[in-house]
Parts: structure tokens; C-alpha cells; sequence
């Protein structure tokens, strides 16, 4: 890399409120591979989309993140105007030795998302090499992530690297005892990854809203719970497989009177919801029986809080996981946008092994997806 320059497609797709930046954990994740370069290369240029533009957006701008990143990393930065172009050739040129020269939103540029040639050219211009750190949208096929790695020399990042392997060994599944944790909203969003890792586990505890469907499919009376009709007979099927008996539902939920944060609310055995109650949390039988097999396993995959844990009191199922969790010995990984809030929100996430940057990234490998992003840099590495 000395003498080179290097561009680095990092995930800084970050929360941002009138200009300021909220959660910075995926510029934090992303300052290892950028540091790394910054020391082997003589140019470093950053690329990352933010948010979801229509064309050129003033609020998405790149500025606020390329401040923020600076400061997080030790380094200056420079912000080019554009992504693409003579200006931004110029930009990189004229940056001096260590800064750090962030490009514009991707996509500001119409061709990103549709990793049209004429973008990835323009990419592939600006760099002799091409470090793909993005694991959060490397199952999209875009220009920044897929095209420019077609063009140039490519390699992946250290991020990209620690999340292929952390999934890599959850699809592999050696680790045993092996328990998944899955919660979350809707069971249609988490079926492929049920139907995938069921044959691969040992126990798979469900929680969160999801489990009202399944509950409705194995003939509870799940009141106003959220319920989607459409899949009790997959879920039912599913409960009725071969791997079926892994599934362990809870025994006890919260139910409140209404969906709010204020609603009243107590604990009740799963065979006494009531016809008006909604299951927002599951119960403290449940969190103890999770907990038990989750600390006693060797490897652990967490997705998908517990309950309505932005609520104080629907937070002590997610909260309990999070605890076993990050108590257990053994592999543990958490993966999902919510569920990672959920254990950062608790202070947990240095006791856990790997807290992933992607969310639909990971939940898309452990489905047992080829994602784009990665099969783009596994081809380069075969041909080279
Ligand atoms: P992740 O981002 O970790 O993959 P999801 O996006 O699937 O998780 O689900 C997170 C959402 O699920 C949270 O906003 C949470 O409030 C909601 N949720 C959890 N349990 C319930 C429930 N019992 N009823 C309704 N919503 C729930
Ligand atoms: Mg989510």
C-alpha cells in the first residue's frame, strides 16, 4: 500500500438529527481498518452513504460525520465536494500527507444503488486499491461496495473480516451447546434465519413480538398480542418438524391494557392472556429458563429484543437476556440494529464476543445468503 493511494468503503451510515450526529458505534467500528491504512498508505480516501437521499440533500451531507470521525480518530479530514469528478480528483490530490479525505454521501449519485458502470469508473478512478469495510450493506449490490471492487485491487477490511468470521462460525455451528436467541417485532422479517440455524442448534428461545404467532400457532390464546395470521401455518409446520422440538417458547408474559408506556401491566402464565391483554415483555419464569441455557452455552446468537424495551417497563426481558448473555463464557455474538441498542443501552457490550455493525447484513448470512459484497472480494481473491 506505501506510495498508494487506498480508498475505504466504510459503513458510516450513522443517525443524524439537524446536522448532528446521534450514535457514533459505527464510526468507532470503523476507525481499526481506517487507522490501519491511514499508517501503510499514502493517500486515504473514505466513502459511505448516509441515510436514504433523493439526489443531493443538504441534511444527509457527509460534513458532520467527516468532523466526527476525525475527531474520534485522531486525524484531519477533508470533505470532498462531491463523490465522483475532476473537483474531487482534485480534492484528493490537494490533500496533504494524513488527512483523511472523506467523499460525499454515495448516494447523492443516482448510479450507487443501481451500481451503474459510469459510477464505479468514477470510484475506481479516484484509487489504485479498494478496502471494503461496509459489512452493513454488503448484501447490496452498489457501486461503492460491488462495482469499484470489480475495478481495482480489493481487499476486505478488518471489520469486514471479524464479521464474515463471526457468522461464519455461527453457520458452522461446532460450538455446542449452541443457542439462538431470536426476538424482535414480526416473524416474517426472522423466518429464514428460524428455518436456517434451526438444524444447526441445539435450543432456539424466541421472545419479543414473534413469539405471539407462534404461541397462536401451538393453540394459546394470545389476546391482542401482535399476531400475523398469514404465517400460523409456516409456524406451525415449523413447530411440527423434524428440528421442531429445539423451539422453546416462553412460559410467562407481561400483558398490558393498551400499547403505550404508561398501559398497566402484569405478569401472567401464557394459558391466562386475556382477550383485551398485549404481550409486551416476556415474564421473569421465561427470562430464568433463557437465561439458564444461555449461560451454559458455548455459543450464543442474539437477535431481536425480548419486548418493547424502548418502554421502561417492557425492558426487563431484553434486559435479563442481555445479562445472560453477556455473562455466559461461551461465543457470544449480537447481531441487529434494536438488539445491539438494546445491550450498548445496558453497558453490555464489551462482555460480549462480537457485537455486529449489520444488522440485515448478518440476519441475510445467516439465512444462508451469498451476499454480493462479499462474493465480489471472494472472486478477486480466486482470480488473483
Ligand atoms: P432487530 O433490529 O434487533 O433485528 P427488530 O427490528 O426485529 O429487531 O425488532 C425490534 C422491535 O420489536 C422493537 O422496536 C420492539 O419494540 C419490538 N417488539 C419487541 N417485542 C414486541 C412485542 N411483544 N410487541 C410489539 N413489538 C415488540
Ligand atoms: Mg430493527
Amino acid at each position: 500500500m506505501s506510495g498508494r493511494t487506498v480508498l475505504v468503503r466504510s459503513d458510516l451510515n450513522v443517525p443524524i438529527d439537524d446536522g448532528v450526529v446521534g450514535d457514533t458505534f459505527r464510526i468507532t467500528s470503523s476507525l481499526a481498518t481506517i487507522n490501519e491504512v491511514r499508517s501503510r498508505a499514502q493517500r486515504v480516501i473514505v466513502a459511505s452513504h448516509l441515510g436514504r437521499p433523493d439526489g443531493i440533500d443538504p441534511a444527509l451531507s457527509m460534513a458532520p460525520v467527516a468532523q466526527v470521525l476525525g475527531e474520534l480518530g485522531g486525524f484531519a479530514t477533508v470533505l470532498a465536494p462531491g463523490v465522483i469528478g475532476t473537483d474531487v480528483v482534485d480534492t484528493i490530490a490537494n490533500a496533504a500527507e494524513g488527512d483523511v479525505v472523506v467523499l460525499e454521501n454515495t448516494r447523492f449519485e443516482a448510479g450507487e444503488t443501481r451500481n451503474d458502470p459510469v459510477m464505479a469508473d468514477g470510484l475506481a478512478d479516484l484509487t489504485d486499491i479498494f478496502v471494503s469495510d461496509a459489512f452493513g450493506t454488503a448484501h447490496r449490490a452498489h457501486a461503492s461496495n460491488v462495482g469499484i471492487a470489480e475495478r481495482v485491487p480489493s481487499v476486505a477490511g478488518r471489520l469486514m473480516a471479524s464479521e464474515i468470521d463471526a457468522f461464519d462460525r455461527l453457520l458452522l455451528g461446532r460450538d455446542r451447546p449452541y443457542v439462538v436467541v431470536m426476538g424482535g417485532a414480526k416473524i416474517s422479517d426472522k423466518l429464514g434465519v428460524i428455518e436456517h440455524l434451526l438444524p444447526k442448534v441445539d435450543l432456539m428461545l424466541i421472545g419479543g413480538g414473534m413469539c405471539f404467532t407462534l404461541l397462536g400457532a401451538a393453540g394459546y390464546d394470545v389476546g391482542a398480542s401482535l399476531f400475523e395470521p398469514s404465517m400460523v401455518d409456516t409456524v406451525g409446520r415449523l413447530l411440527d418438524s423434524e428440528h421442531g422440538d429445539k423451539i422453546v417458547l416462553p412460559r410467562d408474559v407481561i400483558v398490558a391494557d393498551r400499547f403505550a408506556a404508561d398501559a398497566e401491566h402484569r405478569i401472567v402464565p401464557i394459558a391466562e392472556i386475556p382477550g383485551d391483554g398485549i404481550g409486551l415483555d416476556i415474564g421473569p419464569a421465561t427470562v430464568a429458563q433463557f437465561s439458564s441455557a444461555i449461560v451454559e452455552a458455548e455459543a450464543v446468537f442474539w437477535n431481536g429484543p425480548m419486548g418493547v424495551f424502548e418502554w421502561e417497563a417492557f425492558r426487563g426481558g431484553t434486559e435479563g437476556i442481555a445479562d445472560a448473555v453477556a455473562s455466559s463464557d461461551g461465543y457470544t455474538v449480537v447481531g441487529g440494529g434494536d438488539s445491539v441498542a438494546a445491550i450498548r443501552m445496558l453497558g453490555r457490550q464489551d462482555d460480549v464476543t462480537h457485537v455486529s455493525s449489520g444488522g440485515g447484513a448478518g440476519l441475510a448470512m445467516l439465512e444462508g445468503a451469498t451476499l454480493p459484497g462479499i462474493a465480489v472480494l471472494e472472486r478477486k481473491d480466486r482470480d488473483a
